[in-house]
């Protein structure tokens, strides 16, 4: 199995901390827990081939587009777990 770039899990790990504070904080809005399941299986399509930082995403992209596609970097944003 080739292993993960260390950078590919870092922003991973960054994305999903901050979908975990997101839900954490939204307990009551059953909306918030929809948008983490929602965000939670787009991560799981959108990863690198091979694990690997600039491969291209295996998610649904009408043209290979190398990784962080836009989405998991706007995911990285602070600006994305406003109301
Ligand atoms: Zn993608």
């Amino acid at each position: 199995m080739t292993e993960i770039d260390p950078r590919v899990a870092r922003l991973n790990a960054s994305i999903q901390g901050r979908l975990s504070r997101y839900e954490g904080d939204r307990k009551h809005i059953s909306d918030a827990a929809v948008h983490a399941d929602h965000q939670r299986k787009w991560m799981r399509e959108h990863q690198p081939e091979g694990g690997q930082w600039g491969a291209p995403c295996m998610g649904d992209h009408e043209q290979s587009t190398p990784w962080p596609c836009q989405q998991m970097q706007n995911f990285d944003s602070p600006m994305a777990y406003m109301d």
